[in-house]
């Protein structure tokens, strides 16, 4: 492999006698993803694949959705990419690691730039510690000296939307879109590159559910962070994700450019799952 070849008068600040820098941005192609899974398989137990041969990449920058109903291994995916578990076959690579061999002091620099958003960031937050010190405790990790902490949690709530007055509150003194956005800065501590979302809004009403996702999109417009974005909300997706994927029972059944895919779903399932998406959107639901 050779490094692609940059035009150097397409980048002012570069300077043509050398080698161009290796910046996410020269270095990464859509041949080089950030986040790439490869013919990955997960059992739980004998004879019960939660995951069968599945292909999913997520460019540096963009956003993949993954769709599938409950119990067709999305999570159990989310697992993988986060290095939480590693795959029976295949492998899961961020940034050229494997995220399950990331632990420990050598592999900090690299995991700092994978992060995770959850589906229910009350339950993922400590009840017994004031908002800020979970964000404070997030840079602490990371390595950010103690004198600096207070004002970058300040920081990072006034990215997230938050006042950050809010960082003395206790999680049950907090909103649900409050917790999430918590959760959100608390992932961003790290400056990630890559923010995997295992159903980050379903937790949500759709109001607050519209102001966290406006958020995630200003963050990658922001900052090219890149995302896995994790739904059995197809609309949700549509809204954010450039390639989505679809699992169903463990297996991928269609994966294509999310505009093509709701035009013309090509799998019978996907057409279910769109149909399906339709009439709830459309039918008043008591
Ligand atoms: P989803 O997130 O799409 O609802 P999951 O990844 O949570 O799906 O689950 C996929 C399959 O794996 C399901 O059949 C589920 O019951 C099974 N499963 C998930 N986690 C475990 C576990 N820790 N032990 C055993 N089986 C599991
Ligand atoms: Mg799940």
């Amino acid at each position: 492999m050779t490094e692609p070849i940059t035009d150097p008068t397409s980048d002012p600040t570069s300077d043509p006698t050398t080698a161009p820098r290796p910046t996410a941005s020269a270095a990464r192609t859509d041949a080089e993803p950030l986040l790439a899974l490869e013919e990955v398989g997960k059992r739980y137990r004998p004879g019960v694949l939660a995951l069968d041969r599945v292909t999913l990449r997520v460019p540096p920058g963009r956003t993949t959705g993954l769709v599938g109903e409950s119990g067709s291994g999305k999570s159990t995916l989310a697992r993988l990419a986060l290095g939480l578990l590693a795959p029976d076959g295949g492998t899961v690579r961020f940034d050229g690691h494997d995220p399950y061999r990331l632990r420990g002091r050598s592999g900090r620099a690299v995991r700092a730039g994978l992060q995770f958003v959850p589906q229910h960031p009350g339950r993922s937050l400590n009840p017994a510690l004031r908002a800020g010190t979970a964000v404070a405790l997030a840079l602490a990790a990371h390595g950010t000296p103690r004198r600096e902490r207070r004002d970058a949690v300040a920081a990072l709530f006034c990215q997230v939307g938050l006042d950050p007055a809010l960082a003395r509150r206790y999680p049950r003194e907090l909103s649900g879109g409050q917790l999430q956005r918590i959760a959100v800065a608390r992932a961003l501590a790290t400056r990630p590159r890559l923010l995997v979302c295992d159903e980050p809004t379903s937790a949500l009403d759709r109001r607050t559910q519209t102001q966290v996702l406006d958020l995630l999109v200003g963050l990658q417009a922001e900052s090219g962070l890149g995302f896995l974005f994790i739904s059995h909300d197809l609309a949700v997706v549509r809204e954010l994700a450039d390639r989505v994927t679809v699992l169903r029972q463990g297996r991928v059944v269609e994966e294509g450019a999310t505009g093509e895919l709701w035009d013309a779903p090509r799998h019978p399932y996907t057409r279910a799952l769109l149909a399906a998406a339709h009439n709830a959107g459309t039918t008043p639901t008591t």
